[in-house]
């Protein structure tokens, strides 16, 4: 990144830049890897450029289904420019069978199918460790309207079609993942507009005919392989993948 742009957040897995044009941002694509709630922590080479070619592919492809977004160009193997947005501060989880937090949570088991697909809202706060909200906690505190809440699930359910069948066709479940979004103005209206990151960093994505893990839980479970992984995935997805050891 061109030392003299200004950082203006530092995440768990990116940092954001001001970006040369007004309204926008460079997101930066760090290796380090944390899990819960960053009592783990970990650096991955080459995690950031695997994440930044793979989501640099899905926001393109998730905006040709009609779902705006914030992703304008991928500028360099870790960087991709983005539209600056105000944050939702909720990450919403969607859920295609049971895995994770909601097994430990409800006593489901790690596997099973969902009769119908689920989206959660977690209140987007690590002080708090990011805890499912309900929508009347949502209302109550103020964090989206009624009318962004029901965008934000309409988009969601039509992301997560649109991303099961992608997946599918290279044979891989799409277990679960988390979306955040964000209000951007736009003709003098603020919509909501998908922000962060699609990647298999945010996604539990299985091998369809071995169930092989091919996400984070690779690291979260210290079950080595993750780049291998990742690169699985990319490669399915038909991408070229860039040297990743570089800096
Ligand atoms: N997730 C995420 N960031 C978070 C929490 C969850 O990207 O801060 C993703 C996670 O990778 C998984 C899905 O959301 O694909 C559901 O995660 P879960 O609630 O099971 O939490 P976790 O297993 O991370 O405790």
């Amino acid at each position: 990144m061109a030392s003299d742009a200004e950082l203006i957040y530092e995440g768990k897995a990116k940092k954001l830049y001001k970006g040369q044009q007004a309204g926008t941002l460079v997101q930066y694509f760090k290796d380090d890897a944390t899990a819960f709630n960053a009592q783990k922590k970990d650096t991955i080479t080459g995690k950031g450029i695997l994440n930044n070619l793979i989501s640099s592919h899905l926001f393109p492809a998730v905006g040709e289904m009609g779902i705006p977004h914030h992703f304008i160009d991928r500028l360099s193997p870790r960087e991709q420019l983005v539209k600056s947005v105000e944050i939702i501060p909720l990450e919403i989880i969607i859920r295609n069978t049971a895995a994770g937090s909601i097994c430990a949570r409800l006593g489901m088991e790690e596997g099973s199918r969902l009769d119908h697909t689920l989206v959660e809202f977690c209140l987007k706060d690590d002080a708090l460790g990011d805890p499912v909200i309900a929508t009347e906690h949502i209302r109550l505190m103020g964090l989206a309207s009624d009318d962004e809440l029901d965008q934000i699930v309409d988009y969601s359910l039509r992301i997560n079609d649109f991303l099961s069948g992608l997946f599918f066709a290279i044979g891989i479940r799409l277990v679960d993942f988390k979306l955040e979004f964000g209000r951007y103005q736009q003709d003098g209206d603020d919509i909501v507009i998908l922000a962060d990151e699609l990647s298999p960093d945010n996604c539990r994505l299985w091998d369809i005919s071995t169930d092989e893990k091919m996400d984070k839980d690779r690291f979260r479970r210290d079950l080595g392989g993750l780049i291998e992984a990742y690169s699985e995935i990319a490669r399915r997805l038909g991408l070229e993948i860039p040297d990743i050891t570089a800096s």
